[in-house]
C-alpha cells in the first residue's frame, strides 16, 4: 500500500515525520509526503472559527498520489454537529484528514512521565493510523487500547496505543 501524506496549511517538519513514521510502523506501507497545499477555499465557517473537516478529506482524495491519502493541518475542523474533530475519514475511502489543532495540549494530565513534545508525537502517530485505519474498513474497536478506539479528548488518545489490537490487525494486516 502507498499513502500519501498531504500538508494542508503549514505543518511543521516533525508532524509529517512522526506521521510517516508511525504508519510505516503500522502498516508497512510506502510513505510520501506531498507539496503543502492551501486551505480549501469556502472551508472555513466563521460562525464557528472552524474549518469543515469533509472539504480537507475532498483535497487529500483529489490531489493525493496514493491509494490512501491523508491530510494534515493545523487548521481546528469540526464535522457536523461535533464540537471538533482531531480527524475524519469515511469507511473505505480513499481519503482522510488529521488535525494537530487540538492535539497540541501540553499535559496528558498525569498519565505518563513523557515530555509535551513526546506526548504531542504520539498523538500525531495514533490519529493518522487511526484514520487510515478507517479508510481500510476499520470502524471503531471497544478495546480501549486499541488504536481504532473512539477517542473524543486527549485523555482517550493517551491511553490507547499506536498498534492495532489482535482482532483489528487480522481484519487488514
Ligand atoms: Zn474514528
Ligand atoms: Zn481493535
Amino acid at each position: 500500500m502507498h499513502v500519501d501524506i498531504v500538508p494542508v496549511g503549514e505543518v511543521d517538519a516533525p508532524v509529517k515525520r512522526e506521521a510517516s513514521a508511525g504508519l510505516r510502523t503500522v502498516y508497512d506501507c510506502e510513505v510520501t509526503v506531498h507539496d503543502a497545499q492551501p486551505v480549501p477555499d469556502g472551508s472555513y465557517d466563521a460562525n464557528r472559527d472552524q474549518f469543515r473537516a469533509e472539504e480537507f478529506i475532498e483535497l487529500a482524495s483529489h490531489v493525493g498520489s496514493g491509494e490512501k491519502n491523508i491530510a494534515i493541518t493545523p487548521k481546528d475542523l469540526f464535522y457536523r454537529r461535533r464540537n471538533y474533530v482531531f480527524g475524519l475519514a469515511y469507511l473505505d475511502g480513499n481519503g482522510s484528514v488529521i488535525s494537530t489543532y487540538r492535539l497540541q495540549t501540553s499535559s496528558d494530565g498525569g498519565f505518563s512521565n513523557r515530555s509535551a513534545e513526546d506526548i504531542f508525537s504520539d498523538r500525531v502517530r495514533k490519529e493518522v493510523v487511526h484514520e487510515i485505519g478507517h479508510t481500510l474498513g476499520l470502524e471503531h474497536c471497544d478495546n480501549k487500547r486499541c488504536v481504532m478506539n473512539f477517542s473524543p479528548t486527549v485523555r482517550e488518545v493517551d491511553v490507547k496505543e499506536e498498534n492495532l489490537c489482535g482482532t483489528c490487525q487480522r481484519q487488514v494486516l
